[in-house]
């Protein structure tokens, strides 16, 4: 096997794209290979309605906390230069 020119396949659609485009997203020795934030759209949102819905909510919920509290930081830093 040549190394260097590495190319991925979109899991989604089929599509061959160079390394560094898309989206490669690796779960321990699974690799899924996106060519586009719409084909790694289309599989999360499968992925989610699959998902126990329970956890699901648990870790979003997270999530969302995570960015809510980067975006009141943010708006902190906004209101301090003013
Ligand atoms: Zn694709």
């Amino acid at each position: 096997m040549s190394a260097g020119r590495e190319r991925h396949k979109c899991v989604v659609c089929g599509r061959v794209f160079p390394r560094g485009h898309g989206v490669v997203i690796g779960i321990e020795d699974l690799v899924l290979e996106f060519h586009s934030n719409r084909c790694f759209a289309k599989f999360a949102r499968e992925l989610l309605k699959r998902m126990p819905q329970g956890d699901v909510k648990g870790y979003a919920r997270r999530l969302l906390e995570e960015y809510e509290e980067i975006l009141s930081q943010k708006a902190k830093l906004k209101s301090k230069r003013i």
